[in-house]
């Protein structure tokens, strides 16, 4: 199984990845996740992408591609069950680049899991989280960066016929369970 999850900042991704990883025994790539762990390890890497991270910003192309190809070959090695994507591609050079990359090892993607949550909820979830880019002015930067280069992407994989539209209100439970609905028939 190889799988993206799309959807806002907020949106509910990272809550249920620990039950798709314990369902389909998937490995995940989070791009915000590895670059935080590269931002606390203080290296070159994690400099070059904490003003951009601060600023609610898309971190530069080539440090996002550059750990997706590390990942996704450490996993291609490690996992045998497939992967899942929370964060990337997060606009339409990232997603190029990794058709690109999937088309070449003859792996491409089985679905794409849109989380569909309104703004006003967003907004009311990601001011109670509390991380350190959690802050308003960041938020409210980081949810026009997600409108203006991410949202497209929601007609992309369209397109392709990839994608599933999880509606992302109610309860964890409720929506583990859509995810189940159109994840279960994936080989
Ligand atoms: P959220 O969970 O709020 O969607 P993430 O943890 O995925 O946030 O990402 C936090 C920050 O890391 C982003 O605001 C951005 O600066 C950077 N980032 C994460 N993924 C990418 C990516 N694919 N391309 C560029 N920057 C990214």
């Amino acid at each position: 199984m190889r799988i993206v999850l799309l959807g806002a900042p907020g949106s509910g991704k990272g809550t249920q990845t620990d039950a798709i990883i314990a369902r389909y025994g998937v490995a995940t790539v989070a791009t915000g996740d590895l670059l935080r762990a590269e931002v606390a390890a203080g290296t070159e890497l994690g400099r070059r992408a904490k003003p951009y991270m601060d600023a609610g910003e898309l971190a530069p192309f080539d440090i996002v591609l550059g750990m997706i190809e590390n990942g996704l070959k450490t996993l291609a090695q490690t996992n045998p069950k497939g992967f899942m994507m929370d964060g990337f591609p997060r606009d339409l050079a990232q997603a190029e680049a990794l058709d690109t990359l999937l088309a070449r090892i003859g792996q491409p993607l089985n679905r794409v899991l849109f989380f569909d949550v309104d703004y006003e909820e967003i907004v009311k979830r990601l001011l109670g989280r509390g991380r350190a880019d959690d802050n308003e002015e960041t938020i409210r930067n980081r949810l026009r960066v997600y409108e203006e280069k991410t949202a497209p992407l929601i007609d992309y994989y369209d397109r392709k016929g990839l994608l599933r539209k999880i509606k992302g209100t109610g309860t964890i439970d409720e929506i583990r369970q859509r995810i189940e609905t159109v994840l279960d028939d994936v080989g």
